[in-house]
């Protein structure tokens, strides 16, 4: 194997474990006839486990000078088309016919908006799976109430059912980072009418704007004030009910509420 200068910059921890690859692939369901997303080549070690299993493997990677090692490693498998450009760049709607899965070891410091990315796609994949901070993950998972529990925990779990698969510890990558991953399960559902997705996003930004501010004092900025208490005590709510109380199923239904009202 070539010498690699890992780039910390570009959140670059590689996974070399077969057995522990194998793993994530079977995590991530990939069968023989499907088109698997990879977000963040690296050497390729997933990219080539995937291609293994999946029809057909389309993988990002910025880092140019990993050009020659996953050469090699599309040399081996001729399923792989690899696009050596930035992923926040790439037009993911017009990428590829159908839907894929997504299983990618995804570089930490753009986690966020390579989530936000995927959902803005999400009628082009049947699920995804993505190795993350354990950190990160434990906010996409949170239930109401907890302390993890916020934009992202509301916004994930209102289109999809979220889980973590396994806990990946630090030791495992090259080099070693600071903290463990999750590998965390997103999977489309449609167990909530949400009208208008922007607004619902931008809706629950309004609702925890002030973590340690009531609900009503957060949104009384966009709505009447009267308005939110009365809606507010319809889903059986007080008025000084914080953010972090309101479930995910009423955090829709407040919303479809509050809009019609407007
Ligand atoms: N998949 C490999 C593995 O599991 O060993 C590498 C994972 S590493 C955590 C993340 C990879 O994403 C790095 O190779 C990095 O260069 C690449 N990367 C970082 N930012 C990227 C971006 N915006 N678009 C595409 N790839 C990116």
């Amino acid at each position: 194997m070539e010498k690699i200068d890992y780039k910390k910059s570009l959140g670059q921890n590689f996974l070399y474990d077969t057995n522990l690859l194998r793993a994530i692939a079977n995590d991530g369901g990939v069968e023989s006839d499907d088109l698997v997303l990879e977000i963040g080549a690296g050497a390729g070690t997933l990219t080539k486990v995937l291609a293994e299993k999946a029809k057909k493997v389309i993988s990002f990677e910025i880092d140019k000078s990993l050009i020659p090692i996953l050469e090699k490693v599309r040399d081996e498998q001729k399923n792989i088309e690899f696009h050596f450009q930035d992923f926040m760049d790439a037009e993911v709607d017009n990428l590829f016919e159908g839907k894929a899965k997504v299983v990618a070891n995804i570089p930490y410091y753009i986690t966020t908006p390579i989530i936000f990315k995927l959902v803005d796609s999400i009628e082009k994949f049947d699920s995804i799976l993505v190795l993350i901070q354990k950190e990160v993950a434990e906010r996409f998972v949170a239930k109401e109430g907890g302390k993890d529990y916020g934009i992202t925990s509301v916004i994930l779990q209102s289109i999809f059912d979220v889980s973590v698969s396994r806990i990946i510890k630090k030791e495992c990558f090259t080099p070693s980072p600071k903290i463990d991953s999750a590998l965390c399960k997103l999977v489309p559902h449609n167990r909530h009418k949400i009208s208008n997705f922007e607004s619902f996003k931008n809706f629950v930004h309004i609702s925890f704007s002030m973590r340690r501010k009531t609900l009503v004092n957060n949104l009384k900025q966009n709505f009447d004030k009267e308005m939110i208490i009365k809606t507010l005590e319809k889903f059986g709510y007080s008025e000084t009910v914080r953010p972090e109380q309101i479930s995910v199923e009423n955090f829709i239904k407040i919303h479809e509420d509050l809009n019609v009202k407007k």
